[in-house]
Parts: structure tokens; sequence; C-alpha cells
């Protein structure tokens, strides 16, 4: 059966999104098929099938291919026109829940939007975003989807010969910090008021579109959303690594898997993207930028907040200003989730800071250490010999908590991943992938990854940290 799509998001027009095909190709072939993810969306396709309409040779009906049009902030940087450069937002389907999904292709050809770019994305790209995005849903945490990797039969110059391939994300929509950027640079304040109209009605629907107060409280739901993915992140040692303002979707779903990287050995500074030279995305600084991106959307809404904008100035700095402690109040609650405890009491806040000071000293493992304290609750050994005291500490808290063992190690359980996907797994399952164009790694790779909270047949062969690895790693965006 093959499904109709919806083209919500063409239909706001060519300002927003410039009809275009993507480009013919010859040989597409799967490389990659997410069966759940498809099953999901309703899609019941044969191979030949799945090659043809993921990468945009063959089009669902009422499909109406569209390259979307946003700017952004990189790296503090201001540039009005970015836009989809090498992709194609194919429409949009219902899933089984009745929630919009956006179909769009990265790789699927040059566009208006292409500058000097080739249009084209490398498989090596292509399959880390599969691997990542899969994982970090497994893990829990908001993101974007992979339906499909296609591999093309196009050689792409990058550092090297390389294969091409189109890759296929799946959505709730690709509202961009950076879409609602480029209009309001633009002074178009009737398309700015289509796109909150819009994100209310995508991700809101609970703020009524008529009352006047609707884009402070817009402004307040993406704040919250913003804040439980960064605290998720963190949670689970993800560097996102690129938080351009074009790469931050007001529903809260993690996009872009650039140069992203986990955290293994526990250092706040940690960076791993070549260009991010001064750290501005470093694992602890993730916070604060969110927070600086917050009052980029901020700065779009203002005009249609209020005619004089120091009223309208006004009445977003308290939201804007109440990003920190309540972004602190998440996180140290998180942190005292993964320590067992329902609550962050300024004990507990102490004993969690103690404890990351502690990893740090010593170089230790983030996942690593917290998933021995989780198993500890059995042995009752401290994970380091240095960690004794503080390991008391924890134990005497936890005492006072008063929760059942079982409550402490359910809670722990369901914080603490087993598994994360660990860079150097990460990057040689990319170059086996590449040699060989066979996915059989990874499928190896995901299968423990797709239930990262429990103990599975094939967990413990990828949980092994590698230090020496992380120490010259580097990653860079996906071109
Ligand atoms: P990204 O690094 O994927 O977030 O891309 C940043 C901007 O560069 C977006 O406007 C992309 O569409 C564009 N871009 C990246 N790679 C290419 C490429 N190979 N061809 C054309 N545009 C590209
Ligand atoms: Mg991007």
């Amino acid at each position: 059966m093959i499904r109709m799509m919806q083209h919500q998001y063409a239909d706001l027009g060519r300002q927003f999104a410039i009809p275009t095909l993507p480009e013919k190709i010859g040989h597409p072939k799967i490389l990659l098929w997410n069966q759940p993810l498809a099953e999901q969306l309703g899609l019941d396709l044969t191979e030949t099938e799945q090659a043809q309409y993921f990468s945009g040779q063959k089009l669902f009906s009422g499909s109406k291919p569209v390259a979307m049009a946003y700017a952004g902030h990189q790296f503090g940087h201001f540039n009005p026109q970015l836009g989809d450069g090498r992709a194609h937002l194919l429409g949009e389907f219902n899933n089984l829940r009745r929630q919009i999904q956006e179909i769009h292709l990265k790789g699927s050809g040059r566009t208006p939007f292409s500058r000097n770019g080739d249009g084209r994305c490398a498989i090596k790209p292509a399959v880390r975003e599969y691997i990542m995005s899969e994982a970090m849903y497994a893990l829990g945490v908001p993101t974007t989807r992979t339906l499909a990797v296609v591999t093309t039969d196009e050689t792409l110059f990058r550092q090297q010969p390389t294969t091409g391939a189109i890759i296929t994300r799946v959505a709730t929509s690709h509202l961009r910090i950076g879409t609602f950027e480029y209009f309001a640079a633009r002074g178009l304040y009737v398309e700015l008021e289509q796109l909150v109209d819009l994100a209310i009605d995508r991700h809101y629907p609970q703020i009524n579109k008529n009352e006047p107060n609707k884009y402070i409280k817009l402004l307040s739901h993406v704040i919250d959303k913003q804040i439980e993915l960064i605290v998720n992140w963190m949670r689970v040692g993800f560097i996102h690594g690129v938080m351009n303002t074009d790469n931050i979707l007001l529903s809260g779903e993690t996009i872009d898997y650039g140069p992203c990287a986990m955290l293994e050995v526990y250092n706040p500074a940690t960076v791993f993207s070549s260009i991010d030279e001064s750290g501005r995305y470093a694992f602890a600084n993730q916070p604060n930028i969110a927070q600086w991106n917050m009052v980029r959307l901020a700065e779009c809404f203002i005009p249609l907040i209020d005619d004089n904008q120091n009223h309208a100035i006004n009445q977003v700095m308290p939201l804007l200003e109440g990003f920190v402690p309540t972004f602190k109040t998440a996180y140290y609650l998180m942190l005292a989730h993964k320590l067992g405890f329902n609550e962050a009491n300024p004990a507990i806040k102490k004993l969690s800071q103690e404890l990351l000071v502690l990893m740090q000293q010593n170089q230790l493992d983030y996942t690593q250490t917290f998933d021995y304290l989780t198993s500890s609750l059995q042995s009752k050994q401290s994970p380091h010999p240095t960690f004794n005291d503080w390991y008391e500490k924890w134990q005497m808290l936890l005492t006072e908590n008063n929760a059942s063992s079982h409550e402490t190690s359910m809670l722990m359980r369901q914080n603490n991943p087993l598994l994360i996907p660990r860079n150097y797994h990460i990057e040689a399952v990319l170059a086996h992938v590449e040699t060989h164009q066979s996915a059989e790694r990874v499928w190896k790779f995901l299968k423990p990854l797709e239930s990262p909270y429990t103990l599975t047949e094939t967990t413990e062969k990828y949980q092994k940290p590698n230090p020496e690895f992380n120490e010259s790693y580097q990653t860079f965006c996906g071109t």
C-alpha cells in the first residue's frame, strides 16, 4: 500500500519553502531501513520501493517537495540566508497516533539554497545520524529519527572520494529558531505570525491562538522543552557540537547529528568538534548556549508582542532570566535521580557536585561510574578507592531518604544507561560500512543500544570505555 502525503508546510508558500525536486540519481540502494519506524508511519514497501521513494526518485502521491528557507546564528554570527542546501522536505505523513511527521531527505541534490555546495551527503555522516538518532531515541532523549539510508552510485569528493548517500529524517516539524530569524530579519511579520501559529498547532495546541499573550506563552513552552532536552543530553553525556540557531527546533527535539559525540571521561570542558576552537559548544556550556539561543528566538517575537519595543522586552525578560534557575533545578533533580533520590535537597545537590569533581579528578568514565554506582546498591562496594568517603556519605543520605532499596535501584536504573554509543565503536562501525557497503555491523551495534537500560546478550561487548581514543578524537560537520 502506498500512502498519501500531505503538504502543510509547502502550502505556506514560496517565501517559506521553494518547490524543488530531488535530483535524479543512478541505482539507489537501500542500506538501512528502520522497520519499527516504518510501521509507525504505516509504510509497507518493497525494498525497491523503499530505495525509490526515499531517494526522491519516486514521489508519494500528494508530495510537494520543497527546500525550506531559514537563517541562523552560526557560532554567534548571524547568517541571514542558509536554507536547505542539500535537503528536500517531501511532505508529511500522519503516524498511527495521528501525529504529523515531516519526511525530509538529506543529500538529495542541489536546491536554490545550495550556494557552492554539491547538494550531497556522504555515506559516513548519513549512517552516523542513523545510529546516533536511534540510540538517542532508545535512551529516551527527544529527537528527530531516521527512517532510511539509501546509497547512490555517485562518488563524492570530500577529504577522500567516498560513496554518496541520502538519509530520510522524520521530525514533528523542522521549525528552527533560524526559520523565525529568517522572517524577523526581513521584517516579514505576517509570515512570522504564520510560523507562530504553525508552531502552536503542531507542538503546543494548549495555547489559544487568539489570545494576545500567545507569543509569550509559546516562548515559555519552548524554553521548558529546551531545558528538558539539554537536561536529557547531560543525563546521558551527549555533546551536540553545533548548537547554532538553525540546528535548534521549537519542538525541543534533537536535530543535526553532525559533529556530535559522547562524553566518556567526565570533563565539563569536553569538545570534539574540529571547528569549535573556542569550546562554545563544550559539554557543560550547552545550557548557557541554549539560553543564548532562546534570547535569539525571543528577539524574533518582540515586534509581534508590542509596538512599543520596551514594553515587549519587559514581557520576555522574566522568561529569559528564569532560564538559568529553572535549568539548574531540573539539572540537579536529574543528578539526584541518577543517584537514586526523588528530590534534590541542598545536601543531595552538594553530594552530586562532589561526585562530578571526583570523576573529573580521577578521569573516570561518566556512564560507567553511574552504572557501577547502580550495581553497587547490591554489592555495597565503592567503585573507586578515592570514593570511599563520598560513598559512605551517599549511603547515609540514601538511608535518611528512606525510600525502599527497590525504589532507589529502579530510579537509578531508569536514569543511568548501561550502554551509550561510544565514540570509538561508532568510528569503527562507520569505517566498516564505508569499506564494505554493508549494514551488518550497524545492526549488530544497534541491537543492544535499542534497550540501553537493560543487560542484553551483547551489551557488555560495547560497554568498555576507551579514554585513549577520545584524547585525540575529532568530529566534523557532516558534509
Ligand atoms: P549543516 O552543517 O548540515 O547544518 O548545514 C549548514 C548549511 O549548509 C545548511 O544551509 C545546509 O543546507 C548547507 N550545506 C551543508 N552541506 C551542503 C552541501 N554538501 N551542499 C549544499 N549545501 C550544504
Ligand atoms: Mg543543520
